[in-house]
């Protein structure tokens, strides 16, 4: 079982790019899993056609750990990929990491994570208590950093360098880096800013995802782009993401930056 997390700053576009990975690998035929911890649990709607489904931090909360089945956390969407919501924090409390403890938790007892792929949609802000947990305790094993040229995207990205860094120091840890994914926002000078970030970091860029209106029409639909466009470019990127990643054989530990150097890099490519 191939277990994969993105990490990105909110808002970056991870959930995107991770419904759309899981629906292009479901379609290769794999058995896949998508698990979003995210404060908007909002990771996995466009594979369950807008539905919001209950978190595993909300079941918690209203019935206790004991009395949830697997079918009231686990749900079936595009391609039979089984879809998951750790749920969120309150509002300005946040929840140190809460929300994705109990969801190990509990689909352990439950015996519900497998497949061949299990896909985690983690938020990498550094404001959220809980981000290193799916890699420190072993779920995570490949991290693949989603960011765009912007600086606190890459700050996000570094950051969680220096989470991996850190725990591949542990022996019990087994996390490494993947790869960087370039969800661009169409700067002048990105990719390649994004490629020499993944460098200077010790990996490399596996995707550049162009900015494409097809993204957004296919979410006004309810749908991945690979769902309701499967014959566009776009799907076309996400396959070959796919691709990639079920290929990838590289994995390494990171060499975060300094904030002068991440500053640095940044002035070198977005010049005006
Ligand atoms: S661990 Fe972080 S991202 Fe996950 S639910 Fe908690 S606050 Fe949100």
């Amino acid at each position: 079982m191939k277990q994969i997390a993105l990490y990105g700053k909110g808002g970056i576009g991870k959930s995107t790019t991770s419904a759309n990975l899981s629906a292009a690998l479901s379609d290769c035929g794999l058995d896949v899993m998508q698990i979003g911890c995210d404060p908007k649990h909002d990771s996995t709607r466009m594979l369950m056609w807008g539905e919001w489904i209950p978190t595993v931090l909300d079941l918690v909360r209203e019935h206790g750990d004991a009395n949830i089945a697997v079918s009231d956390a686990v749900f079936t969407g595009y391609g039979g990929i089984r879809c998951v919501e750790a749920g969120g924090p309150e509002p300005g409390i946040g929840c140190a990491g809460r929300g994705i403890i109990a969801t190990f938790q509990l689909l352990q007892r439950l015996e519900a994570l497998y497949g061949d792929v299990i896909v985690y949609d983690v938020l990498g802000d550094v404001v959220c208590g809980g981000f290193a947990m799916p890699m420190r305790d072993g779920y995570a094993q490949e991290i693949y950093l989603v960011t765009s040229g912007e600086f606190m995207s890459l700050y996000a990205a570094n950051n969680i360098c220096k989470a991996i860094a850190r725990l591949s120091r542990r022996t019990r840890s087994v996390c490494s880096l993947a790869g960087v994914i370039c969800n661009a926002k169409n700067i002048p000078g990105e990719e390649a800013l994004v490629r020499e970030f993944a460098e200077r970091v010790n990996s490399r860029m596996v995707a550049y995802i162009p900015r494409a209106n097809i993204v957004q029409i296919a979410e006004v639909n309810q749908r991945t782009v690979i769902e309701y466009a499967p014959e566009s470019e776009q799907a076309e990127v996400y396959r070959q993401l796919a691709r990639t990643i079920m290929e990838n054989t590289t994995f390494t530990i990171p060499t975060p930056l300094e904030m002068h150097e991440l500053e640095e890099l940044a002035r070198s490519h977005l010049t005006v």
